[in-house]
């Protein structure tokens, strides 16, 4: 017979064996070992009960199915756990690394737009959107670009129907803006655009610009030179040039395409830049007397300048980025970085 001391012995393998069960067939075994009907270690103390002294009997008898019934609770206990998929119970090791929460990142184009918007905010400039889906006055007739314009090409742009096209500008933005309010306006508009543009390193069929609009009385190509420079100090570093050449744009009258200083060569020419130094980023003027008289502006009384820049290119050059195909991969090793 097995004294008391020996059943607390007892009772401590018996539940270590059952903690230390890893999955639902060790633990089968440790019931079997220790309440299996024929071999059980407690199956055989309670079988021992009958032969003890019977002035002893009476407690002997208690303590072992007292044992049994802690052994059989434990299995229960264990048997829960492991179908619930929680592993062994160990205390909290406070020393392990904690798990890591995994936040996302803005995309380089939103925290380009987001700060083109921010440097144009202290320039005075509000911020207004437009629809992407845009009906031909919106998208040409408003601002001056007649029916035969090589622009309106059915092959340059994503029509929709007759009169609606996915818009190719975000131009469309100042005409909406001048037909719902009077001068002055200063704002700027960010969004995509769409052309059937053929698709490489440096070109996107979708793509962001951001338009930017002033019509007051006395404004002057000289605050539009002034508000570009500024922007692309503030946005790309004060080592930053700019450089206006002469273009044409049925909206603007003076027109010039502008450039940024090439940050990737440092000016002095690369694949992203095609080996000038220049980023052509986007085009600018001083808005057309017709688009005023388009809108019910009175030509005679205010001047204004419009801008529209390339929102991906702009983003390339401050982040190094060589292809703008990147951009649009959704690839999270490439977007991590920003
Ligand atoms: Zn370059």
């Amino acid at each position: 017979m097995a004294s008391l001391a020996e059943l607390t012995t007892l009772q401590n393998e018996a539940l270590s064996l059952i903690a230390d069960a890893d999955d639902v067939d060790a633990l089968e075994a440790a019931r079997i070992e220790w309440l299996g009907r024929k071999a059980g270690r407690i199956t055989a103390l309670l079988r021992s009960i009958k032969s003890v002294p019977a002035d002893e009997r009476a407690e002997f008898g208690e303590a072992v199915n007292a044992l049994k019934a802690l052994v059989t609770e434990h299995l229960a206990r264990r048997q829960s756990e492991l179908e619930s998929g929680r592993t062994k119970r160990t205390s909290v090791d406070v020393t392990m690394p904690g798990r890591r929460l995994r936040l996302g990142r803005i995309h380089p184009i939103a925290r380009a737009t987001r700060e083109m918007v921010e440097i144009f905010g202290r320039l005075g400039f509000a911020c207004v959107e437009g629809p992407e889906v845009e009906d031909e006055w919106h998208n040409f007739v408003g601002l001056n670009i007649p029916p035969a314009h090589p622009a309106r090409d059915p092959l340059d742009n994503y029509y929709l129907s007759d009169n609606v096209l996915l818009r190719s500008q975000t131009s469309t933005v100042q005409i909406r803006i001048m037909e719902t309010q009077p001068p002055p306006v200063r704002v700027v508009a960010p969004g995509r655009v769409y052309r059937p543009d053929t698709v490489d390193a440096g070109h996107s069929n979708m793509f962001h610009q951001l338009e930017g609009l002033w019509v007051e009385e006395g404004v002057t190509f000289a605050d539009l030179k002034s508000v570009l420079t500024t922007f692309a100090r503030a946005f790309i570093g004060r080592e930053a040039r700019t450089r206006f050449l002469p273009s044409y744009f049925p909206f603007t009258e003076p027109s010039a395409e502008f450039y940024f200083s090439c940050l990737l060569c440092g000016g002095s020419g690369c694949p992203a830049c095609k080996r000038t130094g220049w980023m052509e980023v986007g085009g600018c003027g001083m808005v057309d007397p017709n688009v005023f008289e388009a809108v019910g502006y009175d030509p005679e009384k205010v001047t204004g300048f419009a801008f529209g820049f390339g929102i991906d290119r702009s983003a390339m050059l401050k982040y190094g980025i060589k292809d703008i195909r990147l951009l649009f991969a959704n690839d999270v090793r490439f977007l991590r970085q920003f």
